[in-house]
């Protein structure tokens, strides 16, 4: 039911708790026959606890249990439940942006050498190497327990990097000692790594600026260079996943919970799975900080080299989430598990957890849209819906498999470069289910999220080049 141009709703019906609400467009609405999201969002408005509703962000598409572009909160004292389908599998995945201090017209043709450099220092792929590989569980136990604070700490970044990271570059309450012993041994080896698919480090030029006072104050400028890095928790944020969903399977009836998708399962908050889950779920957030923290320090030194110039931090945000943090809910403030998946926190000028220098303009909220097409800064706005949330990029339309299918017989590298976006890494295959036609419009996305009033555009960002997991 169409409540706005920008705001669906999925009334409340059995044994739905709460309603649905998507907000997107019409046309950005997913398809029903394709693709089962909105589905989803009704699923996840019957899990226990749950508060107001179950949202769903313009990006909205087919995720494990929950949609990816979901957001649903829970109230931790009165029987709100925490599900690892609310944070998805790669646990804390997130977006970094640097910002240089050089233009895109001094850079010149030292773009390719740059590039060849960043494609060196960046390890990437299905499992292969990293910057770190830890033997030692203790240094581990410091990835787990002090995310890029501890990177930082070890000499991979300066202080200052800290202040523009969520929670200062670590989540407290992390707990490595319910992080399974296979979680850790997929993780030791993957420290200072991109992934494969989708993530990525890409340098990007700012093409427009929509608001010059806030843009200032996040360190852009029209013409400037930056690096983006999209990367999360690698095998050990799955691997939690996968053992935390098992296990909640087991323990779910204990409670009396009941779901309409055993991918949704989940415990109680305040039960010993839930507190668990949460101490795990911390712990990978940390590894993914420090992994996004350590990838910064090697694309800095190359850049260095290459150009002689810095890359500043602009902000550095979690994506796939669940965090216990404070809303008013009918005009009572209240406890809440915030789980975003597929969506990103945007916290509104004045916001107490703001570092001092942005406290006036608001936090920098990275969406990435594809490697042909651009990605926004955007920031948050008082009063929003969704608990200050907001999307996490343009969302898929295609499968992988689709995506491929719609490349045959096309070179997606060379429609890249006829664009004069420079390409490292990845196969073929790889770059044909990342092309800009699988995914959603981001100009659209980001329009309806405003429109919406979930946050607001500050700049927008052209890719220049791409190195691919
Ligand atoms: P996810 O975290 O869901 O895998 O991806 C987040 C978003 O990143 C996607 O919805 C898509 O819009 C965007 N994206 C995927 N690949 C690229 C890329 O190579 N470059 C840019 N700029 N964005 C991408
Ligand atoms: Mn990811
Ligand atoms: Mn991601």
């Amino acid at each position: 039911m169409e409540e706005s141009p920008y705001r669906f709703r999925i009334d409340q019906h059995d044994p739905m708790r709460v309603p649905g609400v998507v907000f997107a467009t019409r046309s950005l609405l997913p398809d029903s026959g394709a693709d089962k999201s909105l589905e989803q969002v009704a699923n996840v408005a019957t899990l226990p606890g749950i508060v107001d509703a179950s949202y769903a962000m313009p990006d909205v598409h087919w995720g494990y249990g929950f949609p990816i572009g979901g957001v649903a909160a829970t109230d931790v004292e009165h029987g709100g439940v925490v599900s690892p389908g609310g944070v998805g599998f790669d646990i804390s995945c997130g977006v970094r942006l640097l910002a240089a201090d050089l233009d895109r017209t001094e850079l010149g043709p030292r773009l390719e050498a740059l590039m060849d450099g960043l494609s060196a220092s960046t390890p990437r792929g299905m499992g292969k190497g990293a910057v770190w590989h830890l033997t030692d569980r203790s240094e581990l136990d410091g990835v787990l327990r002090g995310g890029s604070r501890y990177a930082v700490e070890r000499g991979f970044g300066v202080e200052r990097d800290l202040t523009r990271c969520e929670e200062y570059g670590a989540v407290d309450d992390a707990n490595p000692h319910e992080v399974s012993e296979r979680a850790v041994e997929r993780g030791a080896r993957q420290v200072g790594s991109l992934g494969s698919g989708n993530h990525f480090l890409e340098v990007q030029a700012v093409e427009e600026v929509y608001d010059d006072r806030v843009a200032t104050a996040f360190g852009l400028h029209r013409g400037q260079l930056c690096v983006m890095i999209h990367c999360g928790s690698r095998g050990l944020g799955h691997q939690i996943c996968t053992d935390y969903v098992r296990g909640m399977e087991k323990v779910m009836s204990r409670y009396g919970i009941q779901v309409p998708d055993r991918q949704l399962a989940c415990a109680p908050v305040s039960s010993h799975e839930g507190h668990a889950y949460l101490g795990a779920m911390a712990a990978a957030a940390n590894y993914a900080r420090a992994n996004r923290q350590l990838l910064t320090d090697a694309a800095r030194k190359v850049f260095a080299q290459q150009t002689g110039r810095n890359l500043d931090l602009v902000y550095d945000i979690s994506h796939n989430l669940a965090k216990i943090e404070n809303h008013e809910v009918g005009g009572v403030r209240r406890s809440l598990c915030v789980h975003r998946k597929g969506a990103t926190r945007a916290l509104p000028p004045g916001h107490e957890d703001l570092p001092a220098d942005l406290r006036d303009v608001g936090q920098p909220v990275l969406i990435p849209g594809s490697m042909g097409t651009g990605s926004y800064v955007l920031t948050g706005v008082p009063g929003s819906p969704a608990f200050a949330s907001t999307c996490h990029g343009a969302g898929r339309v295609q499968s992988r498999k689709q995506a491929v299918k719609a490349e045959r017989g096309s070179d997606p590298r060379r429609q890249l470069e006829a664009q004069d976006i420079a390409v490292r890494g990845a196969s073929r295959r790889g770059l044909a289910e990342e092309m800009p036609a699988a995914y959603k419009d981001i100009t659209a996305v980001i329009e309806s999220a405003e429109g919406a009033g979930l946050c607001r555009k500050v700049a927008r960002l052209v890719p220049i080049g791409v190195v691919k997991g």
